[in-house]
């Protein structure tokens, strides 16, 4: 059975956008859908196998109760304020109470034009739509705040873009679409009220703590400051670059949101731009710490009205704090350590250097710290840098640190792999299961959504996803245009 919606954010707050039909496609076929979102939402196992799964999953026809809005919101682009922006190509359908008790939005992305579709044709590309449904479900499964996918509709219809290419659907699943550009809008264009109603809104919706504080809405703001600082922190530990951090693609809940040219890194190199449209390197990936607090100041000057000055200053200044000793835990985590001592601070970073100098695989070079110990030489790391006595200095500084950890030797690996990846979506294999669907086999999108549902686990014949990505496939710059 579909699930039946409510409408609760339109019911609420209706006058921050406006009640949208969807275009829907002429001949809709459903691609894949994710069964662990279905079931978190209450869909059935055979509703994926009615014939009219497809319609439903693309507006065609609608969920029971579904009433679909386009949000307006505005934001910084790039550190420009634009008025215009809102959902130009999404419709919220409605919202959904979860399995886990939660109410969860699905918005459907690539639903045509709005109201704020500007020059936008509404639609979205299956390329891109393949890219945030991988994404955000490999994000779920490495324990990284996002939102979800339920499913993935493509279609016949030609959309252009820089050649001209398939248009396709996906619903996105997350507890709110909220942004940070929502405030943004009601500062600037909506006036207090409105900003008023959507703090009230947020805080009875999300943050139902922040109501019984002094000043509500800066406890808000507050959890949003810590939310965002403990995401970044488990991005930079990752190695994900999500490539255009405007304001508008900012969740208010701290969930990774709106992926776009996104890459997680395969070389270490900190100024990894992965967005090519973005040539100061305005969002690269370790701009992105500083980028977030940037956001969250756009963000702050919108709760102005509400909180006074010192308040707001003193609410973004405990950021860094929650960001580095987040970020220093997850490190600690990942090279086996008991727990996060100061002095270890120095070995991160040395290894950090270490990896950028040899021109290391970050996610595979952390995973083998795992062999470290039990391989004396530590060839299997050894073997692999450039330049050996820079590595033998830090081993033996890593070696000295082991010999004080008060984790057993089994315990430790079993950390270093619980906490660091064997299959990251490299923007390569995104790109490999893309061209196929392109072609119309879906079946290594299939088995590459398989593997990162586990990504921590060693999985029998799936070596080719863990290996090392081929040159043509290193370090992808991708289009902005989705
Ligand atoms: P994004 O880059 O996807 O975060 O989108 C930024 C803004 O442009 C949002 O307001 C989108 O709704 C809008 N937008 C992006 N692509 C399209 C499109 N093809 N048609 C209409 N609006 C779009
Ligand atoms: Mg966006």
């Amino acid at each position: 059975m579909p699930v039946q919606l409510q409408n609760t954010f339109t019911e609420q707050l209706g006058d921050l956008g406006s009640p949208v039909a969807v275009t829907p496609f002429a001949d809709p076929r459903l691609l894949l859908h994710s069964p662990e979102t279905a079931s978190l939402l209450g869909f059935s196992a055979d509703f994926f196998l009615q014939p009219d799964a497809a319609d439903y999953l693309s507006g065609k026809k609608l969920l029971p109760g579904s009433q679909p809005f386009a949000q307006k919101y505005t934001g910084h682009q790039f550190g420009q304020y634009n008025p215009d922006l809102g959902d130009g190509r999404g419709l919220l359908l409605g919202d959904v109470q979860g399995s886990d008790g939660q109410r969860y939005e699905l918005h459907l992305k690539g639903a045509g034009r709005t109201p704020y579709s500007r020059f936008g044709d509404g639609r979205a590309v299956l390329r891109s739509s393949i890219r945030e449904f991988l994404a955000s479900e490999a994000m779920h499964h490495l324990g990284i705040p996002t939102s979800r996918a339920l499913s993935l509709v493509g279609s016949t219809e030609a959309v252009q873009r820089e050649t001209t290419e398939q248009g396709a659907m996906m619903i996105r699943v997350c507890p709110s679409h909220i942004r940070f550009g929502h405030f943004e809008y009601c500062f600037y264009q909506g006036g207090e009220q409105a900003l008023q109603r959507l703090v009230d809104f947020c805080i009875h919706q999300y943050f139902p703590a922040c109501a019984e504080a002094s000043n509500p809405a800066q406890a808000l703001l507050q959890q949003i400051v810590l939310r965002t600082a403990r995401l970044i922190a488990q991005w930079q530990a990752v190695g994900f670059n999500h490539g255009v951090m405007n304001t508008d693609n900012m969740s208010i809940l701290g969930i990774t949101f709106d992926y776009g040219p996104y890459a997680f890194l395969d070389d270490y190199q900190p100024g990894y731009i992965c967005n090519h449209s973005d040539h100061s390197g305005r969002y690269a990936f370790d701009e992105q710490p500083g980028v977030a607090l940037w956001n969250l100041n756009a963000l702050a000057h919108a709760f102005s009205p509400l909180v006074p000055a010192d308040a707001l200053r003193q609410t973004l200044s405990l950021y860094e704090a929650e960001l580095v000793s987040c970020y220093m835990q997850l490190m600690a985590k990942k090279l086996g350590l008991d727990s996060y001592r100061e002095t270890d601070r120095a070995l991160i970073g040395r290894w950090l250097a270490l990896l950028q100098s040899q021109q290391q695989d970050y996610s595979l070079s952390m995973r083998r710290l795992a062999q470290f110990s039990a391989d004396s030489q530590a060839t299997v790391l050894r073997d692999h840098m450039l330049d050996t006595a820079a590595f033998d200095q830090w081993a033996n500084d890593y070696r000295a640190r082991l010999t004080d950890n008060a984790l057993a030797e089994a315990a430790r690996v079993q950390q270093i792999e619980q906490h660091n990846p064997l299959y990251v979506l490299r923007n390569y294999l995104a790109q490999q299961a893309i061209s196929a669907a392109e072609q119309g086999n879906s079946q290594p999108l299939a088995e590459l959504f398989t593997v990162l549902k586990q990504p921590y686990t060693e999985q029998p014949g799936k070596a080719a996803f863990a290996a090392p990505p081929p040159d043509w496939g290193k370090s992808m710059e991708i289009s902005c245009s989705s």
